[in-house]
């Protein structure tokens, strides 16, 4: 048994092709989208999973390290000042190439580590393939966007897709 903060050190010793970085590039290849770069150094924050060729780039994040909005994951108890300076930097290093990548054109989808559980994976999934599929139809001049991958409730989908079901019967 190892302390909480053992624990996270040793997780982010192996924070390269992680079970999550695994799982989602497998269900990329079922569905198709093959041929992605792993850790690609021209890209800023080197992104988990990127397709140079649609400017598209996948941030697969643990919810612990990056500091999940929806998880809200309590500080770890000891070392206070020590975690909160460097979840502040992992933070802010996130948001500076987000926004480097979007301002040159880039797709930035990031998929939380806690989207990818069982019961919503192929939600998540499903929305993510959507998303870059979208990034192949728009304009130059459209792209550059960020997406918090299956961050929608449900219900708004639901509404989502009722309200494009009445448009289509007009
Ligand atoms: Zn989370």
């Amino acid at each position: 048994m190892v302390s909480e903060a053992t624990h996270h050190v040793m997780q982010a010793n192996k924070s390269k092709n992680t079970k999550p970085e695994l799982k989602v590039r497998e269900a990329l290849r079922k569905a198709g989208l093959s041929g992605y770069r792993l850790h690609w150094k021209k890209a800023a924050g080197k992104p988990d999973i990127c397709y140079p060729g649609r400017r598209v780039a996948i941030f697969v994040n643990g919810c612990f390290w990056h500091r999940c909005p929806h998880c809200s994951l309590p500080l770890p108890k000891s070392n206070v000042a020590f975690w909160s300076a460097k979840f502040e930097r992992n933070v802010s290093r996130d948001e500076r190439d987000a926004r480097i990548l979007v301002r040159e054109g880039w797709t930035v989808l990031v998929v939380w580590e806690c989207r990818l559980r069982k019961a919503s994976f192929d939600a998540t999934m499903a929305e993510l393939v959507r998303q870059i599929r979208l990034s192949e139809s728009q304009r130059p001049s459209e792209r550059g966007r960020y997406v918090d991958v299956g961050s929608t409730a449900p219900w708004k989908l639901h509404e989502a897709r009722r309200r494009a079901r009445g448009r289509a019967r007009r």
